[in-house]
Formats: C-alpha cells, structure tokens, sequence
C-alpha cells in the first residue's frame, strides 16, 4: 500500500494537515521532531508515501527503504550527531515493528536519536 490513508497520522503529517516540526524533506521523505522527545535529538524520518512497516516497505519498495537510510544518515549529520565516515558522536537509529516492537505508529517511521549517552538494552 502506498497511497494516503486518511486514518493514518503520519499520512496526515505529510499532507501537511498536522503541522510539523520539519529538520529536512526530499521528494519521497520528510523528517520531523518527535512530539514526545526522549533524547536531545529525536527526530522520525517517515516516507511520504504509506508503507505500514519497514518490512511492507522493503518489499514494496526497496529503493524507498535505502532513500529512508540515507535520510536518517543525513538528518544524524545536520543534527551535529555524525559526520560521513565517522561515528563521534554517535546516534541511534530505531525501527520499531509490530506490537512487539513498540510500533504505535503504523506509518513506517525511523527514530534518529542522540544528543546524550544512550543506554543499552532497550526496554
Ligand atoms: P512508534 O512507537 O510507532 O515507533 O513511534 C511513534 C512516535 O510518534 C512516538 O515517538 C511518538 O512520540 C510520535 N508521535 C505521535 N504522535 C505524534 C505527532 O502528532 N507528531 C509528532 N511529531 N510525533 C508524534
């Protein structure tokens, strides 16, 4: 599924009737800060287009899926997290799926975080 889903908020965010908070777009993703911030940076990159989950959209459309990976990248960049062919400071990247995972979102979304020490395991 790749059309708008008028149900889905994310679908609603890009459509630009809940106004977000943008950090960088292209044509086929758009990157905002989290309502809820649970670090400094957090910021989603979502593809404008609708894929419920990572594993709908890397089967529907893997070229997306790599645009979404070089968006995070760049987003991680431009927030001072990374710098091409380094890590310092370090970020994290996060792709919650399913209920298990913790998605409450189902608009595939990639979680850019840094800004202080992240701990390790996840809840
Ligand atoms: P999930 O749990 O699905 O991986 O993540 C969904 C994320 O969307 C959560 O971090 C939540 O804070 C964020 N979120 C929920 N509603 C809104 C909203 O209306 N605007 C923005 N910018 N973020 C939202």
């Amino acid at each position: 599924m790749s059309g708008p889903s008028s149900d889905c908020l994310f679908c609603r965010v890009v459509a630009g009737e809940i106004a977000p908070d943008v950090v960088r777009e292209t044509d086929r993703t758009l990157a905002f800060r989290d309502i809820s911030p649970q670090a400094p940076t957090h910021v989603l990159v979502v593809p404008r287009d609708h894929h419920p989950t990572i594993g709908a959209l890397t089967a529907a459309d893997p070229g997306l899926a790599a645009e979404l990976l070089a968006a995070a990248q760049a987003v991680a960049e431009q927030e001072g997290l990374a710098t091409a062919g380094s890590p310092e400071p370090g970020w994290r990247l996060v792709v919650n799926s399913g209920p298990d995972g913790g998605q409450t979102v189902h608009h595939v979304h990639l979680h850019v975080l840094g800004g202080r020490g992240l701990t390790w395991p996840p809840g």
